[in-house]
């Protein structure tokens, strides 16, 4: 079988190789030049645990190829998929550009039947505007080829990309066609050994449930640190009440990790899309406005602490930044929160010295030399007025108490992702001020 992903980003890259993995012909084609020639060279453009040891492999084993042509890419294909980025326009709608630059590229490309299946977020009734537009490239060509639409949202998690990908919890397919059936199932029985389910359904139903299971947990991560909040205000620790709650099975442990906010590339962007879409025909989705709203304010949370902390003055102080990208395991930047903070320090006067494991090129595209980049996490800590901790990096967690007291200028510790116990960091003689729970003083 041979198929073509169109878009070789974090999604495009992880599902072409995965599906190399498994013996399928993988084309995958990125209007990027640059991207395209290093991956050629088996250079990876994304940091993803695991990938370039896949890519390598089935660039060697002759499954996986590279290509900015997407005619090339569509030689022999039998399905393809769209895997553009679907930023935000202006007004917080999905921008589709991309998706129907492609869906024309292929309508132009196209020599014989093909299944286009859409793995980018898209809001309801795109499936439909793809079809349109490879049909109306295939009557300016004036050929006729039959082909079918297909949705497949991506669930994969930037970060345990692969593992996702290879043991999905389920694949979702929106389809009004028993021929694309066919080929998805095909496509993707090797990944539901493990017993999960491929789900099909119509095209709209496909399309909105990416938009509803990111919104549900962006709901959960805002209604917890809300709770947050309050536990601050009413002196009650958050992580008795999560443990608590938890334990319920009817809610369950996950996704109900205060912290600073939620970032990334898709959690803000479908939020705000998916609010835009119920817009549109008529209906306000509240509970989503209010998510939105508490997310925007928890990422000033940190920067508040710091501020009151140092009575409203940081003119000429300098912070120590460990973390800036949205979540660790990648180095994804968009969104973080990080950026929120950092920029709210630089602009009460205060300077930035900042340490990421794999993120800071990104950051440094970003931030230029408005800020110092440290080599590690005790050089971003030498000399500072205050430890700030905004992404829980596994290297982060164990901290040499004994170098931190001697480098900081303030031993004072702003924990966005409450990593720390705050018993063991006042025996250590440190201030920690952390998410929903009292600040530990020593
Ligand atoms: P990305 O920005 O990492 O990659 C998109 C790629 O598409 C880029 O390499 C870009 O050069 C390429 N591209 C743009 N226009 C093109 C064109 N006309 N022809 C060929 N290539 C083109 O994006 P991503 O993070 O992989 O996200 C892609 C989509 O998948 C988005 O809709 C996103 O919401 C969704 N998604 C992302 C994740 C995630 O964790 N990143 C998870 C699930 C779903």
């Amino acid at each position: 079988m041979k198929i073509t992903v169109v878009g070789t980003g974090y999604v495009g890259l992880v599902s072409g190789t995965c599906f190399a993995e498994t013996g399928v012909i993988v084309t995958c084609v990125d209007i990027d030049n640059d991207k395209i020639e290093k991956l050629k060279k088996g250079i990876i453009p994304i940091y993803e645990p695991g990938l370039e040891t896949m890519v390598r492999r089935n660039v060697e084993k002759e499954r996986l190829f590279f290509t900015t042509s997407t005619k090339e890419g569509l030689e022999g294909a039998e399905v393809v998929f769209i895997a553009v980025g679907t930023p935000p326009d202006e007004d917080g709608s999905a921008d589709l550009k991309h998706v129907i630059a492609v869906a024309r590229e292929i309508g132009r490309s196209m020599s014989q039947y093909l299944v286009i299946a859409t793995k980018s977020t898209v809001p309801v009734g795109t499936a439909k505007k793809v079809k349109a537009a490879i049909q109306e490239e295939l009557d300016k060509r004036g050929v006729k080829i039959s082909f079918d639409v297909a949705s497949n949202p991506e669930f994969l998690k930037e970060g345990a990309a692969i593992e996702d990908f290879l043991k999905p919890d389920r694949i979702i397919i929106g389809t009004e066609s028993d021929e694309a059936q066919k080929f998805m199932e095909r496509l993707y029985k090797p990944f539901l050994l493990n017993g999960h389910p491929i789900i099909f359904m119509d095209i709209p139903s496909a399309e909105l449930t990416k938009y509803a299971a990111n919104s549900m947990l962006a709901t959960r991560i805002s209604f917890m640190n809300d709770i947050a909040n309050l536990c601050e205000i009413i002196g009650a620790d958050v992580n008795m009440v999560r443990r608590g709650i938890g334990s319920d099975t009817r809610i369950g442990n996950k996704f109900i990790y205060p912290g600073a906010g939620y970032g990334g590339s898709c959690f803000p962007k479908d939020v705000k899309a998916l609010i835009k879409t119920a817009n549109e025909n008529g209906y306000g989705l509240e509970v989503l406005k209010a998510v939105e709203r508490v997310n925007d304010k928890q990422k000033e949370v940190i920067f508040n602490k710091i501020y009151s902390h140092f009575g409203g003055n940081l003119k000429g102080k300098r912070f120590a930044i460990w973390g800036l990208s949205f979540k660790p395991n990648t180095d994804d930047t968009r969104e973080a929160s990080a950026f929120v903070v950092i920029s709210k320090l630089l602009e009460a006067g205060a300077t930035v010295k900042a340490y990421d494991p794999v993120a800071l090129d990104e950051a440094k595209r970003k931030l230029g030399d408005s800020i110092l980049y440290a080599t590690d996490l005790y050089d971003a800590a030498n000399d500072a007025d205050g430890l700030v901790l905004m992404t829980e990096w596994q290297e982060f967690r164990v901290i040499n108490y004994g170098v931190l007291s001697k480098i900081l200028k303030s031993k004072v510790v702003f924990d966005g992702r409450n990593i720390y116990e705050p018993s063991e960091m006042v025996e250590e003689g440190f201030a920690y001020y952390s998410i929903g729970r009292k600040p530990a003083i020593p």
